[in-house]
């Protein structure tokens, strides 16, 4: 398995830990967008949104929770974003499912 993602969530990549659990691990992202810049992946590999369906759907609801769990814990009570880019055309560049939780300054909006 070649995917960056994978490597990172099972520790042969280094990364600076968040939160781990069976189901999902975080870290902080190598190149922040934002004070608070953590991305949230599900341990199982998943290329993206695209490949998932209704099966997925209990983890998906718990990659959000875990990122909300975060956003609390880093203090993050004026708000925060959850993005997650999908294909080339919504900007994703690494092809294993992850959340952007983004947070710590005024978010702007329509996004680029
Ligand atoms: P996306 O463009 O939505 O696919 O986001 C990929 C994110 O992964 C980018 O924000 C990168 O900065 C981040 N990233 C890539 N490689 C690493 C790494 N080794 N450790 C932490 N973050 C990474
Ligand atoms: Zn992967």
């Amino acid at each position: 398995m070649s995917c960056i993602f994978c490597k990172i969530a099972e520790g042969s990549i280094p990364s600076v830990a968040v939160y781990s659990d069976e189901l999902a691990y975080a870290f902080a992202d190598l190149h922040p967008q934002a004070p608070v810049h953590i991305l949230i992946i599900p341990r199982e590999h998943i290329a993206s949104m695209a490949e998932t369906d209704e099966s997925k759907s209990t983890l998906i609801g718990h990659l959000h929770s875990v990122a909300a769990g975060i956003a609390r814990d880093k203090g993050l009570g004026k708000g925060y974003r959850i993005v997650v880019n999908t294909g080339s055309d919504g900007g994703q560049t690494v092809d294993h499912l992850h959340l952007h939780l983004l947070g710590g300054r005024p978010m702007t909006w329509p996004p680029g």
